[in-house]
Formats: structure tokens, sequence, C-alpha cells
């Protein structure tokens, strides 16, 4: 018998139906039983990660301490959990392949015919058992990507079946998802399409054992129980998952629903008295009690696509409960913003400049710095957003003519954000950025400082470029001081002004640690001055 149970939570009907949430929501009440839980999402695409794909495509790219770049879903999971994922939490089909290739490459088949049955399929079934091979989780949940039925996801189902098969009923549960539409016409929740749904899952040869079903309007007995009948599950495992005001909602509602109790019956596991989820629900009271607005504003280029920014949009939530008030987040593209037109900033109380790369929307960027450090109005640059910090002080400050980061102006006299040494031989895209979790030293004495109220901290990393060293005399004299350095390489993590009211530029990516329980102190702080502005 397997130690780890492992649950398999899929979707049928539409994409886009909230299996991340679904699948952090149990794992949150599951871990609230005292359990240790892990989840992980399979990708049924190519690429052997997001870290090359347009953020237009799937959102943001998750950066995980150890520097795997991942699929958004793994911040959801980070930030319900408390916990930190891995490289291992997030397998695509790229990397399946990639692996297997390898392999056949190496002669490790013996000279036999590789296949998708059993060659690819036991290398996804050796990735989701990874996660619980060494005892370190009593359960893995493991969401598989896109909705059944795709040609692609087709490997992935028939992993799920034959792990089933091979763990035995007792140590597996699969949760399906799918969505009851509403025909205003009719009045009428339709479970047609669930049915559908389900019937592929059977012909792949998996019955599940919970159907999920995302509705916007509350699911009568008589639907949850054609559901039960025609889907062939017990009636306590239909379970409606209605639309709510924030994604936090859901592990309460899931809890009412009963679906860990449903999950934990299924896999015979002890469960105790129902979790009282305090601090979680004190966090819900804030989110929705707040004493008043905080205007922010976004400057990116991704605005069209909310997910693009997903960690740092979640980030303020969650550092504006502590700091009892709502964020409202403006999201403003910056190649509509220049130095004498930036209508869109008056009024916002708080300015943040994205991370990105590429030459697109810097101008406006680097104009929307200029307006916050002029108007002393709170800043956080991060990452590209600390960067253009650097170059707008740098032009118009210390008059250096323009200087520029050497990512978009190879040729310019002053290079104050430059390729970092170990950077200036890689021509391969995939993974070879500066990447994962670096330590820094916070100089005492500064906002980083007041804000993390130690001076050792770490803090998740995905850049090529740096601040110049050669500039760093210059710049601390005219008012900008490294406030945070590497304490291995001397690179500059985090620059500020001291005379400003508040203004941070930091090279990492603080919005990645940020999560419910333990909001980003960064973020809490900016929140703190943007409030107070
Ligand atoms: N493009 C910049 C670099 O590579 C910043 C990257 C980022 O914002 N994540 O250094």
């Amino acid at each position: 018998m397997a130690d780890t149970k492992y649950i398999f939570v899929t979707g049928g009907v539409t994409s886009s139906l909230g299996k991340g949430i679904i699948s952090a929501s149990l794992a949150k009440l599951i871990q609230a039983r005292g359990y240790k839980v892990t989840i992980q999402k399979l990708d049924p695409y190519i690429n052997v990660d997001p870290g090359t794909l347009n953020p237009y495509e799937h959102g943001e790219c998750f950066v995980t301490t150890d520097g795997a770049e991942t699929d958004l879903d793994l911040g959801h999971y980070e930030r319900f959990l408390n916990i930190e994922t891995t490289q291992a939490n997030n397998v695509t089909t790229g990397r399946i392949y990639q692996t297997v290739i390898d392999k056949e490459r190496k002669g490790d088949f013996l000279g036999k015919t590789v296949q998708i049955i059993p060659h690819i399929t036991n290398e996804i079934k050796r990735r989701i058992m990874l996660l619980g091979n060494k005892g370190k989780y009593d359960f893995v949940i493991t969401e598989i990507g896109g909705t059944v039925g795709d040609i692609e996801s087709l490997p992935y189902v028939e992993s799920v079946r034959q792990l089933i098969w091979e763990l035995g009923d007792d140590n597996t549960a699969v949760i399906h998802l799918t969505l009851v539409p509403y025909l205003a016409a009719s009045g009428e929740l339709k479970t047609k399409p669930t049915q559908h749904s389900v019937k592929i899952m059977l012909e792949n040869g998996i019955q599940p054992d919970v159907i999920v079903l995302r509705t916007e309007h509350d699911l009568t007995p008589e639907v949850k129980d054609k559901v039960a009948r025609f889907c062939n599950v017990k009636q306590d495992a239909v379970i409606e998952s209605i639309d709510v005001s924030t994604i936090y909602e859901v592990p309460l509602k899931m809890q009412s629903e009963g679906l860990d109790k449903v999950i934990l019956d299924k896999l015979k596991m002890p469960q105790n008295e129902t979790p009282e989820l305090g601090p979680w629900k004190d966090f819900l009271h804030k989110f929705h009690n707040p004493e008043k607005t905080v205007k922010i504003g976004l400057i990116g280029k991704y605005t069209q696509l909310p997910d693009a920014y997903k960690s740092i949009i979640e980030s303020f939530i969650h550092a504006g409960a502590v700091n009892n008030v709502k964020v409202k987040l403006e999201l403003i593209n910056s190649e509509k913003i220049t130095d004498t037109y930036f209508d869109q900033l008056e009024g916002l109380q708080g300015i943040l400049v994205a991370p990105g790369f590429g030459h697109r929307g810097i101008e406006g960027k680097i104009s929307a710095i200029k307006y916050a450090r002029e108007n002393n109005v709170p800043f956080l640059g991060i990452c590209l957003g600390m960067q253009c910090a650097v170059i707008e002080f740098g032009r118009n400050v210390l008059n250096l003519k323009d200087a520029h980061s050497a990512e978009m102006n190879s040729a310019t006299p002053h290079p104050v954000i430059d390729i970092m040494e170990h950077q200036k031989n890689i021509s391969e895209m995939g993974g070879t950025m500066r990447l994962g979790s670096y330590s820094c030293k916070v100089k005492k004495d500064t906002n980083a400082f007041a804000a993390y109220s130690k001076e050792d901290i770490t803090e998740r990393h995905r850049h090529r470029y740096e601040f110049n060293n050669n500039y760093t005399q210059d710049y601390n004299s005219a008012g900008m001081i490294a406030s945070g350095l590497n304490p291995d390489s001397n690179l500059v993590e985090i620059v500020e002004i001291p005379k400003h009211k508040w203004f941070v530029g930091v090279q990492f990516h603080p919005e990645y640690k940020s999560t419910v329980l333990n909001p980003h102190p960064l973020f809490v702080a900016f929140v703190k001055a943007a409030k107070e502005n």
C-alpha cells in the first residue's frame, strides 16, 4: 500500500473553470486538518516550461525558489498553502518528451520501439509519483491542465487510469470539474455538458469519484441529484462551486459543500473535527471590510490580460487586508504615457512599475517614474521597473545623456543597467536567466529595512541585466542608494531614494513570495505609504 494518497483533478466542458483554485482550496482544507499536502500541475503543451511564453498566452510565469519557471497556478498553490513549490510541481508535455527522447539517445531503451504507451505514460507516472515517493507528503494533488477529450490530454488521462489501477482505489481519487451553464431564455441550469464530459472520462477508463460543478446560479437538489444519478457518483460527491467575490472564499465554500470530507472518506483517511480556518477567516473579514480605498497604478505593457500580473495583483490583495484598505489597482499601459502626457497618473496614491522584457513601452515606464519621483508619489519598481528607475535617475538627475539598459540600447554611452557577466555568452533562451532564490543583505536605516525588519533576506529572481556597479558612487552621492546587496556577488538588489516619501526599486520579484498568511513586507510597506499619501 502506498503511504501517499494521490488526488487527480481533471476538467471538462471548457477551460478556465478554476481547477487550480479548486485544487488549492481542497489542499488548504486537507492541510488545515493537519496533513502534509502538495499540489502539482501537469501542462499539456510542448514548451519545456512557460519561461519562453508571451504572458498573453498563459499569463504570468511564476518562479519557484529553486529557479523553475512555472505555470501561474503554482502561485495560487503557494498563496493558499503557505508552502514552497519546486520544479517537480510543474510538468509539461515538452519536459516529458525531452526526458524520454534524451533517454532514447543514450540507448536506455535497449533497442525497443519508443512509444506514447508505455514510455511517455511511464514518464508521466514517474513525475507524479516523484512528489510522493519520499514520504514527505500525505497527499499529492495533481491538476491536469486542459480539458478531457483534448488530443493532448490523452496521455495524462491514460496515466491517471493506470495509476488508479496500480495504486488501488483506497489510494487514489479523481475529481472532475465541469460547467453547468444557465440558459436565460428557458431559465434552466443544464447538466448535459457534464454528462457528456463524464462519458469521455468513462471512455478513457476513469470513473470520477467527485464532480465539482461550476455555476453562476445555485444548484437545486434536483440538478445535483440528476448529476449524481447519470454520472454514477454518490449524492454527497456532487459539489457546487458557485461564483464568489474572491478566490479566497472558495476554500470556505468547498468546506461547507464537504469536498474535503468526501475525499477523505473515499481515501479512508481519518478526519477529526472540521477545522476553524481562523486566520484565513480573519483575512477575509479584513478584505471585505476595508476602512478606505487606495488607488495604485500598475504600469506595464500587458494590461489587456490581468493574469500577466497575477502575483502582483494578489500581493496587493494580501497587503491591502493587512493595512485595512482595499487597493484599487489601475492597470495602465505604459505605451500611452509620456513626459508630457501623464493624465492617467494623476490622483494615484502609489505607482508600481512592472517587470518585463524588451523595448516596447519602456519610455512610458521611465516617464511614469519621473512623475512619481518628482511628485513624491510612493513608488515600487520590480525588476525591469527597478531598472527603469535607475535609468530615469541617471538621465534626469545625474544628467547622463541617453543612459539606458544594455538590453534596450547596446550602444548607449551610459549602460547604467548592464548584462550580468555570467550572461554574456549565453545564447539559449529557455531557463538561462538568473533564476530562483538569492540572498540579499539589507542596509539598516532604509525603507527596505523598515519593511523587512531584518538584514538577511532571500528573494526570487528572473533577469539577465543588473545595476552597473561602475555608477554606484555617482548614484549614491546624488541621492539614490543601494539599500540591498547580494553578499556574494555584490549585485545591487534594492535601490531607494531616502529623500523621497517612499521610493524603492527591487531587482527581485517580491510578488512571488506573498501569501495570504504571510503578506510580503515590501507590498505591505508600499501600500501603507500609499495609504498615507
Ligand atoms: N528584462 C530585464 C532583465 O532581463 C528585467 C526582467 C524582469 O523584469 N523580470 O534583466
